[in-house]
């Protein structure tokens, strides 16, 4: 079992996995274990010969037994494609299976947290370039969201409004916009840390994804796709990303904590990267030389 260690410093949970050393690191294609298993070939991790969304447990998860579950989500049985190559037909029923594992999961016995996420291209370290997702579900609520939380709860003491949604009233001018729809407005917050950050958030009130309306989950499929056909397109390659979806703690009884989806590329142009160094890492002071009113309108005018 993995092993939790706090850091009364940070004031935050550490885990330890020893056996994540192991884990497969850059297969080649013919060896890729989230691809269907091919006729006559040794069985994948997936045991089909094909599939539309495939989900199952992380063979080197970071939590396991009663501290938790790692999932992987595998978005397509294609193995050169992307999340965002999909149809958004096919991205809606990955909203819905985000939903379906949302649900399973935060009613596992010791889960305080249920995260969505995905980390996309070498440059952030990932070692199946098979387009997948994970979930992990969490034996304490992880310190970003707690954070969040704490700051929603604050501004609702204050103002009596939730924060995330004067957040977006302050987005109505469309300065930072790159997307929008409907029930739905992509941005790159003036407060981004990565000059490419984007944030996806329902304009009506929810608080995690299965609070959303069939016509918010609608939106959700069809923004998500046009985010990353333009993250795909700003660099006329696959861009590396992680994305973080922060719902409210399933057992908190906030009901102002707004549902959103992060985005950190960590490219600050084509070819270079913005490397975490001493002011980010040292003393937590983020550093960029970007301007979100710039990189939003560069990312707005792809394919618009
Ligand atoms: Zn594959
Ligand atoms: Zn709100
Ligand atoms: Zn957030």
């Amino acid at each position: 079992m993995s092993e939790l260690r706090w850091d009364p410093l940070q004031r935050e949970w550490v885990t330890v996995a020893p056996w994540r050393q192991d884990r497969t690191y850059h297969p080649l294609k013919a060896d890729c274990p989230l691809c269907p298993t091919r006729a006559g070939e040794p069985e994948t991790e997936i045991p089909e010969p094909d599939y539309h969304i495939a989900v199952f447990e992380n063979r080197f998860p970071s939590y396991t037994g009663d501290q938790g579950r790692c999932e992987v989500v595998c978005y397509t049985s294609e193995h050169d494609s992307s999340l965002g190559a999909q149809s958004v037909e096919h991205i809606r029923d990955l909203v819905e299976v985000w939903q379906d594992r949302y649900t399973e999961l935060k009613g596992l016995p010791n889960v305080r947290y249920v995260f969505i996420f995905e980390n996309r291209g070498e440059e952030i370290g990932v070692t199946l370039s098979h387009p997948h997702g994970q979930i992990y579900a969490y034996p304490f609520v992880p310190p970003r969201v707690a954070r969040e939380v704490e700051s929603s709860r604050v501004h609702h003491q204050e103002t009596g409004r939730c924060l995330y949604c004067d957040v977006l009233a302050g987005e109505s001018g469309g300065e930072r916009t790159v997307a929008s729809h409907d029930t739905w407005l992509a941005f790159v917050p003036k407060f981004a840390r990565w000059p490419y950050e984007v944030h996806l958030a329902p304009r009506e009130h929810a608080g995690d994804i299965t609070e959303l309306s069939e016509a918010q989950a609608d939106g959700l499929a069809q923004l998500l796709k046009s985010v990353l056909q333009k993250y795909d397109a700003l660099f006329a390659k696959p861009l590396a990303y992680v994305m973080a979806m922060h719902q409210r703690p399933h057992e908190s009884s906030d009901r102002d904590f707004h549902f959103h989806i992060e985005f950190y590329p960590p490219n600050r142009s084509a070819d270079k990267l913005k490397m975490l160094a001493g002011s980010e890492l040292g003393a937590g002071a983020f550093i960029l030389d970007a301007r979100a009113e710039d990189t939003a309108k560069q990312l707005r005018e792809i394919g618009s």
